[in-house]
């Protein structure tokens, strides 16, 4: 076992605990450090001996454990508040049901109970060789390879891949948060900031260690929800080896404002398919003043998933997500108040 320092921070000092982290505060510790907040994926990694922190920030008795409605009729969700209360949240069921659904879709009970929303946004890959330290990996290892390119890859990415890493991104609940726009709200030592959903993970690049936006010291306070009428009736299709406690294979969240029978706007994202949760932007242009038909929705997603890249094992998720796509955009659209 690595040994590691624990630093319990205290109730709502969020921004104390950042600069600790950054190693700017009185008494500064040392790095690497991470937040740790419910664990589910953190604990871990560090009993693998991936994740080796020579400290741990525990943050869960920061006040973030709120939902509450904004004054513009969105939703503001404390980092810390559990899968489990987010996906029973009546608010979120009523007006953001792709959100419920895909978090119920993921994990176990036990798991949702206690992971957080800001933890789930940051949680890491699945990839095997990733998760095994006899194995070289880019991501843990920068410059020392990427076994799954030529080896086993089948839960990996076909969009947004490199020549350095093809993991997926594993999250359910990151899927619908993409297609909806939600904004993520940081607070750390240079300030606070508001960063769209669809611009905080990053695609592995030459860089496949640096899996997000954020800057040392820097957490997740909230994430917050605009005011979106027509994600009433948004919905989340997951295909998967195993009906529960499976990672998707592909899935699907979308939302479609249909008016005289055309595609007023549309909100699509992708998982288990992409390096990071996949806005489908290219697919919902192609929807836009069209008719909700069956014919549609397949040319959109051949759009969408014209750049995809298959390695062998998890080429066959490239027809599986233009499937999953149509199938959810047409459950969407024949829903009562869809149009
Ligand atoms: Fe590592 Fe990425 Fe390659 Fe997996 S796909 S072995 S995470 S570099």
């Amino acid at each position: 076992m690595h040994p590691f320092e624990y630093f319990a921070a205290p109730d709502e000092q969020t921004t104390a605990a950042s600069r600790a982290v950054a190693g700017g505060a009185p008494g500064a510790l040392a790095n690497p450090a991470r937040f740790l907040a419910g664990g589910t994926n953190l604990i871990d990694l560090i009993k693998l001996n991936v994740e080796t922190p020579s400290v741990l920030i525990d943050i869960s008795s920061l006040a973030l454990t709120q939902i509450t409605a904004m004054p513009n009729g969105g939703l503001s969700i404390g980092a810390l508040v559990t899968n489990m209360d987010l996906a029973n949240d009546p608010t979120v069921i009523k007006n953001y049901p792709a959100l419920s659904q895909a978090i119920l879709m993921g994990a176990s009970a036990q798991l949702r109970n206690m992971a957080t929303t800001g933890g789930n946004i940051l949680q890491r890959t699945r990839c095997y060789y990733y998760r095994d330290t006899a194995t070289p990996c880019n991501k843990r290892e920068p410059g020392s390879g990427c076994p799954a390119i030529g080896g086993y890859n089948r839960i990996l990415a076909v969009l947004g891949t490199s020549k350095e890493c093809i993991a997926s991104h594993p999250s359910d609940m990151c899927v619908p948060m993409a297609a909806l726009d939600a904004v993520i709200v940081t607070s750390g030592p240079g300030g606070g900031r508001r960063i769209a959903f669809t611009d905080f993970h990053l695609e592995p690049g030459d860089h496949p260690e640096r899996e997000n936006v954020l800057e040392p010291g820097e957490i997740i306070t909230a994430v917050e929800l605009p005011p979106l009428p027509f994600a009433a009736t948004s919905q989340y299709l997951k295909v998967r080896d195993r009906a529960s406690y499976a990672f998707a294979l592909a899935s699907t969240a979308a939302a479609l404002d249909i008016s005289g029978g055309l595609v007023k706007e549309a909100r699509i994202a992708l998982g288990g398919v992409g390096t990071k949760p996949w806005r489908a932007f290219e697919a919902e242009k192609m929807l836009i003043g069209k008719a909700p038909t069956r014919e549609n929705f397949r040319a959109a997603a051949e759009a969408e998933m014209k750049p995809a890249k298959g390695y062998g094992d998890n080429s066959f998720k490239i027809e599986l997500a233009k499937r999953t796509m149509v199938r959810c955009l047409s459950a969407v659209s024949a829903a009562p108040s869809a149009s």
